[in-house]
């Protein structure tokens, strides 16, 4: 197939079926009936493709799987229940006892926990790293290194990952590079074109878009995911909802537009934030001087739509910025149409022990913007009502 990027977010992966329906239609059945015995056994031994039960087989999640592995360029793709689950079956389908990963520091807070504090229980060791020192994941290469994770644009620091050095470091020692695309998405960025071997995606994030549903997704090639994640997904059952995967199928369809608008919008708050005199830092790889920059433009299609920045007065002055906002949303969560504004230090990062937190440079003066779709000037109002104050030293 060789559509383009928005005809394929809007029309890949699906057959209409006998009703001639113009919307996927939603299959929400647990189980599927066989025509005959020899049917059933055909589709059990897997001598014959075809549906069987939705914890591994559904119509509904199939689309949006196949949908979302040709954005992202991948021959396969699996649904999950959540990003998380998605992390988790990726590790139980690819590591084993004694196994060591390298995942980079300032990862997503759960799944940070998830490699420290449950896969370690199971003998299997994690450093981190920083995502912008090759030489540091070259240092930490064991014999028995399997896997290497990262998220590009790290959140909230927005620094930015070599996709194409990892991989080819990861390639070198007989591991897998592992990039979560939660934050740039298809629409931005296409790890696997970089020689990345598996993407992970929270798809509750932008892939939804409108903050609607929890799921997650793998990419990547079909023999890894058919040889080692399907087995995870069908006897461990981290099962996506056809609802839900009806709902992301949805979100695909204005994925492309939806990002590029995004960047937009952050693109241009970052330049205003930059020029607000209560603003000490801002943290966005579409800023020129933003050390990644070149690197973010040579590997994304734009900078996508979280801005963080830092006021001076620490904690107090970043949560009065947040409680004199009118508009946004305090919300933790992101990659929605309605901006979110969120201190990472006491929510995201709240768990992260403090010396640590420093040292990945989250400081308690620290605000993160997942920038939305609304008026620009609105965006800039809302959040100028605390920002005026630290001006005036109030
Ligand atoms: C939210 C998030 C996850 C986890 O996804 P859930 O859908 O909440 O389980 C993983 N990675 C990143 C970067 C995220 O932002």
């Amino acid at each position: 197939m060789s559509w383009g990027d928005d005809t394929t977010g809007l029309r890949a992966g699906w057959e209409r079926t006998p009703e001639q329906e113009h919307s996927e239609a939603i299959f929400p059945t647990s189980s599927f009936t066989f025509r005959s015995a020899a049917e059933a056994a055909a589709r059990f031994s897997g001598e014959e493709s075809g549906n069987i039960y939705s914890r591994f087989t559904n119509p509904t999640v199939r689309a949006f799987e196949n949908r979302l592995a040709a954005m992202e360029g991948g021959e396969r793709a699996i649904a999950t229940a959540s990003g998380m689950s998605a992390i988790l079956s990726l590790c139980m389908g690819l590591l084993r006892t004694g196994d060591h990963v390298i995942c980079s520091l300032g990862v997503f807070g759960t799944t940070s926990s998830l490699f420290a504090n449950q896969l370690s229980r199971f003998g299997v060791h994690t450093d981190f790293v920083s995502p912008t020192d090759v030489d540091a994941w070259a240092g930490a290469m064991r014999p028995e290194t399997q896997m290497l994770f990262l998220e590009t644009p790290s959140n909230p620091l927005t620094e930015v990952a070599d996709i194409r050095a990892l991989a080819d470091l990861a390639h070198a020692h007989d591991a897998r590079l592992v990039v979560d695309n939660c934050f740039c998405t298809s629409a931005l960025q296409r790890p696997l074109d970089w020689g990345a071997d598996i993407v992970s995606h929270s798809a509750t994030k932008y892939l939804d878009g409108q903050g609607r549903c929890v799921g997650g997704a793998l990419v990547g090639d079909a023999d890894t995911l058919d040889r080692h994640i399907f087995p995870v997904l069908r006897t461990a059952g981290p099962t996506m909802s056809p609802f839900n995967a009806w709902v992301f199928l949805k979100g695909l369809e204005t994925l492309n537009l939806r990002m590029r608008a995004h960047s937009e919008q952050a693109a241009a708050l970052a330049e205003w934030l930059r020029s607000h005199p209560a603003v000490t830092r801002v943290f966005y790889s579409g800023l020129a001087d933003h050390p990644q920059h070149a690197l973010a433009a040579r590997q994304q299609k734009a900078f996508g739509g979280i801005v963080s920045f830092e006021v001076a007065g620490g904690r107090a002055a970043a949560w009065s910025v947040i409680d004199h906002t009118r508009m946004l949303s305090i919300t933790a969560n992101l990659g929605d149409t309605r901006s979110t504004i969120t201190h990472p230090a006491t929510t995201t990062h709240g768990r992260v022990p403090a010396d640590q937190r420093e040292a990945m440079g989250i400081q308690e003066g620290l605000v993160r913007v997942s920038v939305g779709l609304e008026d620009l000037t609105d965006i800039q109002t809302d959040l100028d009502h605390g920002l005026s104050r630290i001006r005036q030293g109030g």
